[in-house]
Order: C-alpha cells, then sequence, then structure tokens
C-alpha cells in the first residue's frame, strides 16, 4: 500500500492534468495571435496585389492614350502636308485624288481623337480607385503592424507562465504514487499534454471517448490501482467529489 491515500493519488493527478490544461490554454492564446497575423499578412498582401493590378491596367491604359497622340500627331502632319500641296495641284485629278485622302485622313484622326477622349476618361476614373486602394494597403499593413506587437508583447508573459507551469508538472509528476507512474507515462508518451488524462465521467464513463469504463476498474481505481481506459488509453483519474467507497468506509 502506498504512503498516499486513493484521494491524494487522484488529487495530485487531477492537479497535473489541471496544469496540461493551462498549457494548452496558453499555447491555443499564442497560435489565435499567430493565425491573426498570418490573416493580416494576407489581406496585406491582396490589398497591394489589387492596387499593383490597377496601376498596371492605368498604366497600359495611359501608354495607348500616348500611341494613340502619337498616330495623330503623324497623320495631322500629312494632312497639314497634303493641304498645302493643294494649292500646288498639277491637274484636276491630283487636285481630287489629294482631297480623297485628306478627307481619309480626316476621317482617321476624327475617331482617333473620339477613341483618345473615351480612353482619357477611363484612365481617370482609376485615379480615386487606385488611391482608395492605397489607403486600403496603408489600413491593412496598420492593422498587421498592431498584431504583431500584440505578439510581440505577449512573448514574455507566455515563456514565463509557460516555463513555470512545465516546471510545476515535472516537480509534481516526481510525486505521483509509484505504481501509477509508468501509466501515467505511457498515456504521456502516446498522447499530447492535457489529452493524456481523463477523469471518470459520471459514475463510470470515460472523459475522454466516453465509453463505459467496467464496474471492476472502478473498484479497482478507488481501491488505489492505476487504470488505462481500454478504449482511448487515456490515463483514468477520479474526479474532485468522486464517492470513492473504500475511503467511506474507513471514515
Ligand atoms: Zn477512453
Amino acid at each position: 500500500m502506498s504512503s498516499q491515500s486513493v484521494r491524494e493519488i487522484h488529487e495530485k493527478i487531477r492537479y497535473i492534468h489541471s496544469l496540461y490544461r493551462q498549457l494548452k490554454t496558453l499555447v491555443a492564446r499564442y497560435d489565435n495571435v499567430r493565425l491573426r497575423i498570418k490573416v493580416q499578412k494576407k489581406k496585406t498582401a491582396d490589398a497591394e496585389a489589387r492596387c499593383a493590378e490597377l496601376k498596371s491596367q492605368h498604366a497600359k491604359m495611359c501608354a495607348e492614350i500616348r500611341e494613340a497622340e502619337g498616330r495623330y500627331d503623324l497623320i495631322d502632319a500629312a494632312l497639314q502636308k497634303r493641304k498645302t500641296q493643294l494649292d500646288q495641284a498639277k491637274n484636276n485629278k491630283e487636285y481630287t485624288s489629294l482631297k480623297d485622302q485628306i478627307a481619309d485622313d480626316q476621317k482617321r484622326n476624327d475617331a482617333l481623337a473620339d477613341k483618345i477622349l473615351e480612353q482619357t476618361e477611363k484612365a481617370e476614373e482609376f485615379v480615386p480607385r487606385i488611391e482608395s486602394a492605397d489607403a486600403e494597403i496603408k489600413a491593412a499593413r496598420a492593422a498587421q503592424a498592431e498584431v504583431e506587437k500584440e505578439l510581440r508583447d505577449m512573448v514574455p508573459e507566455l515563456n514565463e507562465s509557460s516555463q513555470y507551469i512545465r516546471e510545476e508538472i515535472r516537480k509534481n509528476l516526481k510525486e505521483v504514487d509509484a505504481d501509477f507512474v509508468p501509466p501515467l507515462r505511457d498515456a504521456l508518451r502516446a498522447f499530447d499534454g492535457d489529452q493524456a488524462m481523463a477523469p471518470v465521467e459520471g459514475e463510470y464513463f470515460c472523459g475522454g471517448c466516453r465509453m463505459e469504463i467496467p464496474m471492476q476498474y472502478i473498484v479497482a481505481l478507488c481501491e488505489g490501482k492505476p487504470y488505462t481506459c481500454g478504449s482511448c488509453g487515456r490515463f483514468i483519474y477520479l474526479p474532485k467529489g468522486f464517492v470513492i467507497n473504500n475511503e467511506d468506509e474507513d471514515d
């Protein structure tokens, strides 16, 4: 028989389980902030991509306008030249031909001028959109910086707390009743931290997988013997307030 009472053995394991749960909560807090940073980084990148796309469309449009203006100038120069040639036309045929070319060039340039005007209006519509995309980037970067700062601020406190909890776990594991150590170690190797242990739920259910624990094992637990859930492999302990028959008889 061990030096600890059944109640003390399970109290100790219960405390160790609560420590593992605290550790999990700390890690979850940390992960949560890191996840938020990831989300925020994506928002920043998306805003930057949207803005870059708008700027590229705008630049392409401006280049098209410049190109159209160049063509307009060339046609216009040819047109002016033909107008001066009109006066020097040698015969009626040449005069008519020049007249036709001038009319043709004029028509082409009128169409070009319409297109340039239309493109210029479209390009101007991009200006406020680019401005708002730039503002979006600025806001996304600021939000990202804020969450990154939150993480930086919480790291020292998290490290300190988790170090304290890990130390407390180490210390308390050493104080676990010798018979309980091997199965508890096995469960801790098989599961991740707080998942390695589960209290009896209700009168005879595993608090981890909810499967029924055969009554003889509940009796064994109450007699101070360890039990590992036959279904999930978690180390089972008695929760606070569980009526331990043996001890009640002793009282
Ligand atoms: Zn189980």
